[in-house]
């Protein structure tokens, strides 16, 4: 066995922001720790973005790693067509499940160990079949974790809706969450994917152990209750923690995005001059809103990268599953907002090349959805941030950005309204560009920078971990 390479077999549910960790975290393996890693993502047909395809592209030259990608079934008679998109992922990671066990029993060498998202928690009945160990790797935070693992609790302890509750929600030995803050699917309890999230909860501490998405000293308290809280232990069943984070894209200097048309009319900006505005891979917002933020950058008078989407009525996660192709027409935008705009804004359709723009130095800083991906991009850059949240745990996020770690701030939505309107929009922008507040969080997050940066490098307290994930794969196999 000395002589012998442990494999890896990962797997990454449907999403931009599932697989580029997923690949991420299996090149480090890979390439700092020598183990062959083998990839498989499922992705829903004609999806994989032309970015995604070069980053597959340049990480699989390395020999031990590879990606094979497994098409997601088609769920279209399974799930409601209007089912939340994390039934939807559910559904098609339930249903992909032959196809990910052919794969995997069609390899030259059988893994000795499978990873997967929360949402490929149900293949792990494929590691159970081979005998081999199953880890989760939580492509979020450490504080969602602990929330996301102990809510199977607070279903018993909760009466009514949480999003009712006087109270802020306690997770032991954690900082409590505001009702308002509560992951999806939890503000309703009366929809079909609350009970499998409740299910998931449970399922994912039946993995041998977890990996975070996050480091040491960026969550130590939620990360100390994960380990030591003997509530929280009890509910994670003592499996072992390990903080694998900040795993994201790093800026490559070479890069062929960079050869794109945003970089060169970013270079022609002043320093640190320039708000980035998007809103992840699935991000969308209604027609009133998109023209509320349209009429704020105006009124702002600071320049502006806006990756814009065409608005969708109900859904905060409107083009999850279409993956950055939309129409450039921009005609939802405000009548002669582009003429107006064109001498200090660049407006892109659908999808830019994030991380090459956050670490631009003419962008000063990032108005994001607050999915953790884009959170620790703009960290590992240097970059404040305005948060606003949309969709599944990123309310968490923009509380923890803002009033815990101060690298942020957040918009107040009217509640009657439920838009942000410009005059806020306005304000923000001009007082993060421009302000003592803006200053003050970029040297909040120049701290932050530092500290992912120590964490992941040689003997840092990430590096160190996955080398006792490694060492705690080893022991079984040996
Ligand atoms: N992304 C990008 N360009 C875009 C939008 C998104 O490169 O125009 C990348 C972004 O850098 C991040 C990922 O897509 O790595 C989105 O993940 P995140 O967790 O931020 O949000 P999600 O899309 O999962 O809601």
């Amino acid at each position: 066995m000395a002589h012998k390479q442990l494999h890896v077999a990962m797997l990454a549910s449907p999403g931009v922001g599932h697989l580029l960790p997923i690949l991420l975290l299996g090149h480090r393996l890979a390439t700092h720790h020598n183990l062959r890693v083998s990839v498989l993502a499922v992705t829903v047909t004609a999806t994989t973005s032309q970015s995604l395809s070069q980053l597959i592209t340049s990480l699989t030259t390395h020999n031990h790693f590879s990606v094979i990608q497994i098409p997601a079934a088609d769920v279209s008679g399974v799930a409601p067509p209007d089912a939340q998109v994390i039934l939807q992922l559910c559904v098609m990671m339930r249903e992909t499940i032959p196809a990910i066990r052919t794969t995997i029993s069609a390899m030259d060498s059988r893994p000795h160990v499978l990873v997967g998202d929360i949402f490929a928690i149900e293949s792990c009945v494929i590691a159970d079949e081979l005998g081999i160990r199953k880890y989760v790797f939580v492509t979020g935070n450490a504080w969602f974790t602990a929330l996301f693992t102990y809510s199977p609790v607070l279903d018993k302890l909760v009466v009514g809706e949480y999003v009712d509750q006087k109270e802020p929600l306690e997770i032991p030995g954690c900082k409590p969450v505001r009702p308002e803050d509560v992951t999806d699917p939890m503000p309703n309890r009366y929809d079909e994917t609350y009970n499998v999230y409740l299910d998931y909860a449970v399922r994912v501490t039946l993995a041998d152990g977890l990996l975070i998405n996050t480091w040491e000293d960026l969550e130590p308290q939620s990360l100390d209750a994960l380990r030591t809280n003997e509530i929280l232990r009890s509910v994670v069943k003592y499996k072992p923690v390990y903080t694998v984070g900040p795993v994201n894209k790093r800026y490559e200097p070479e890069s062929v995005e960079l050869k794109g048309g945003i970089i060169e009319w970013l270079d022609k900006q002043p320093n640190r001059s320039v708000i980035y505005v998007s809103f992840g891979s699935g991000g969308t917002m209604s027609a009133e809103q998109i023209k509320e933020l349209a009429w704020g950058l105006e009124l702002s008078r600071q320049r502006f990268v806006w990756v814009v989407r065409p608005p969708t009525a109900h859904r905060p996660d409107g083009s999850f599953f279409s993956d950055g192709q939309s129409d450039a027409t921009f005609d939802y935008l405000p009548e002669g907002f582009l003429t107006r705009t064109k001498h200090v804004g660049f407006v892109v359709p659908s999808w830019a090349p994030q991380v090459e723009i956050l670490n631009h130095t003419s962008v000063a800083g990032f108005l994001t959805h607050c999915g953790w991906n884009s959170v620790l991009e703009s960290v590992t850059s240097g970059v404040p941030m305005i948060a606003w949240p949309l969709y599944a745990e990123q309310k968490m996020n923009a509380t923890m950005l803002t009033e815990e770690l101060k690298v942020a701030m957040r918009p107040e939505v009217s509640p009657t309204e439920k838009v942000v309107d410009r005059e806020q929009i306005a304000r923000m922008v001009m007082n993060l560009v421009e302000g003592g507040e803006g200053k003050a969080m970029k040297m909040n997050v120049d701290i932050l920078r530092d500290s992912a940066e120590k964490a992941i490098s040689e003997n840092g307290s990430s590096y160190l971990s996955i080398c006792n994930f490694v060492k705690d794969c080893w022991s079984r196999i040996q």
